[in-house]
């Protein structure tokens, strides 16, 4: 009888020379399935697991909210590609992060920024406040803000997001993190935008590491899903452990077989987007009907030297315009794409549009004429003569 899970680890690198990180994501570390010989590992769909007779559990894995097989792979493959001690898979990139916040007490001081993914800043303001936290939003690109709003003793977490949405905001991920420490706050970082091919936080002095893996990780809009890395594993990490057992926000076995197989290629999609947004970013900055372009690869972006100094290989696949004419003509031009298309989201190989105040609502401090882009890994001239036309339209009589 073999109870093991049927992974052959036996080309993971800790027998190999070191490999580099686009070889682990294009080969899941290696791992392949030891009973068939299957170069690629089945889908593990089971929620339980079989008891040993002597009552006793093999990895003390018994259920799987606990913890699943199926996600043993794209974890150690994520751990890898962060370089961090240890990964958690969860079942949307709103349940790593809210997790991260639950593991805190009732009374406990965090730190965010204002410009942030927004279901995390109205949860943050909403029902984490009446939890018990105690949250104040900074702009997280104005260190001496940071160290005005640190308490310490009481802050227990910082949390960043960088680039940020909408406006890409960049967080210098090394002083925010010295910044945190110095109040003895964990400090968390929200990387899902550019994604550990362009930056790796915990080698900057993060503490936990977020995807949204929906985006760029699993890149074809087609898993929702949610990840954690953490540089140790402190008592934090093993409370993060049991929200997510007890919360129960865990990935199901399809989902992480996905995920898996989208990271196999991570690398040349990101490097794709990477090389097609800065093109565009440059070429839509020479725009009539463009305003302003947001783009950390573009020289005058404000926070273009930090993104240089700690996104490596580029400045992401996410930018946004700002459309001459107000929000009419910015809607107007998201209704006359062909190519782009017209939805929420971002990381994926098709390009995104999106009129993004009209999404996040009441109180948004996106201005109005701003479309939010995700770039693709489509031909780019399509994408500059699509957008091109639609902003014409736009702006025709
Ligand atoms: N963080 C960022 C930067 C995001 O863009 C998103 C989703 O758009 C999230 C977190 C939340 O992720 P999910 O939609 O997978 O819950």
């Amino acid at each position: 009888m073999n109870d093991k899970p049927s992974f052959d680890k036996t080309h993971n690198q800790s027998q190999d020379q070191r490999m580099k990180p686009a070889t682990v994501a294009a080969q899941g570390l290696g791992w392949i399935d030891e009973k068939t010989r299957a170069l690629v590992p089945g889908v593990q769909v089971s929620t339980t697991y079989i008891r040993n007779p002597d009552n006793s559990y093999v990895d003390n894995r018994n259920y799987s909210r606990t913890s699943h097989t199926a996600c043993l792979q794209p974890e150690a493959v994520l751990k890898e590609l962060e370089q961090g001690a240890a990964a958690m898979l969860f079942s949307s990139g709103m349940a790593a992060a809210t997790a991260c916040f639950l593991a805190l007490k009732p009374g406990d001081h965090v730190v965010a920024p204002k410009i942030l993914y927004f279901e995390l800043r109205k949860w943050l303001t909403s029902s984490a406040t009446e939890w018990g936290l105690n949250v104040d939003l900074v702009d997280m690109t104005d260190l001496d803000a940071l160290k005005r709003a640190m308490k310490p003793g009481k802050t227990k977490l910082v949390w960043a997001e960088t680039p940020a949405n909408p406006l890409w905001d960049i967080t210098d991920i090394a002083e925010a993190a010295k910044i945190a420490h110095e109040a003895r706050a964990h400090f968390g970082v929200d990387s899902t935008t550019a994604s550990p091919v362009l930056t790796r936080p915990l080698e900057l002095g993060a503490d936990i590491v977020m995807h949204s893996a929906t985006k760029y990780l699993n890149g074809h809009s087609d898993v929702l899903a949610g990840a954690l890395i953490a540089k140790v594993e402190d008592d934090y990490w093993e409370r993060l452990k049991t929200v997510r057992k007890q919360v129960g926000g865990v990935l199901g076995g399809f989902e992480a077989w996905l995920l898996t197989r989208g990271m196999r290629t991570l690398y040349p999609r990101v490097r794709a987007q990477v090389a097609n947004a800065q093109a565009l970013a440059e070429r839509f900055a020479k725009h009539p009907h463009i305003a302003h372009v947001l783009y950390p690869g573009l020289p005058d972006f404000p926070g273009h030297a930090v993104a240089k100094k700690q996104m490596k290989g580029g400045f992401g696949g996410m930018m946004s315009i700002r459309v001459r004419g107000g929000e009419a003509a910015a809607v107007k031009t998201a209704a006359n794409v062909h190519i782009w298309k017209r939805a929420t989201s971002l990381g994926s190989v098709e390009s995104l549009i999106e009129h993004r105040a009209s999404l996040e609502g009441a109180g948004t401090p996106v201005p109005h004429d701003l479309l939010r882009l995700s770039v693709g890994i489509e031909d780019a001239d399509d994408l500059y003569n699509d957008m091109d036309q639609a902003l014409a339209a736009a702006h025709s009589r």
